[in-house]
């Protein structure tokens, strides 16, 4: 209708594909939990940015989706809060389960940065989240894998190594996203890539994007 088309317009949100669901205009509308409202609260945002308010009801109703934003505009939390969302809604993690959801990111530096904000919303719901890249000891990475974790924030070799060691697995992955996906395309992380994808339950939400 008028209203969405206009208020679309106003924040550059193009859209492509059939069945697109109504933004999402303030963060109460996105029906996540009390603990996820009082750190956006906290951390005094106003208004979702273009990318949270266009994602987020398409990633809540489990539809994949390319998501292309500038840098800084939010595309973090554009995942990461219907992940958490997702993994609420899952039965818990039993002994020898791997992750529900998946993150694939470019570097270190970058997976760092995404599990801090998965701690940040996620530790009130118990959510565990660990980060596995390369350059690092194995040990600590591999005790928490075994231990459990329900999200996983990784760079692709490294998560390919504890695979291969059999210290987890992606049958339970439910929830992938490529976070700076072209960047690893320009690495050449594809056969990685889809290597980790044939592994997976489903996939739900893929995040690609231009800066
Ligand atoms: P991107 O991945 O798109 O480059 P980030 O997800 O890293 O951007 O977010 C950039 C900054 O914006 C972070 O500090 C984040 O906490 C903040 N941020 C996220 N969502 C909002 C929002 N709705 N309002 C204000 N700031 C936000
Ligand atoms: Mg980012």
């Amino acid at each position: 209708d008028q209203e969405v088309a206009h208020y679309r317009a106003r924040r550059d949100i193009t859209i492509e594909g059939q069945d697109v669901p109504r933004p999402i205009q303030m963060f109460h509308e996105a029906n996540f939990p009390d603990y996820c409202l009082e750190v956006i609260s906290r951390l005094g945002f106003v208004e979702p940015t273009p990318i949270q308010s266009q994602g987020w009801p398409m990633a809540l109703k489990g539809r994949d989706l390319i998501g292309i934003a500038e840098t800084g505009s939010g595309k973090t939390l554009a995942y990461l809060l219907p992940a958490l969302v997702h993994v609420s809604a899952q039965p818990r993690l039993a002994q020898g389960d791997g992750p529900i959801v998946l993150v694939l990111a470019p570097t270190r530096e970058l997976a760092v940065q995404i599990q801090e904000e998965a701690v940040k919303f996620g530790s009130r719901a118990n959510i565990r989240s660990t980060c596995i890249y390369g350059g690092a000891p194995k040990g600590p990475q591999i005790r928490d894998l075994r231990r459990g974790v329900e999200i996983v924030i990784a760079t692709p070799g490294r998560l390919i190594d504890m695979l291969e060691a059999q210290h987890t697995n992606l049958k339970r992955v439910t929830y992938l996203v490529l976070d700076e996906a072209d960047r690893m395309l320009d690495m050449g992380f594809e056969p990685q890539i889809r290597k980790l994808i044939s592994q997976a339950c489903t996939i739900c939400f893929f995040l690609l994007y231009f800066n």
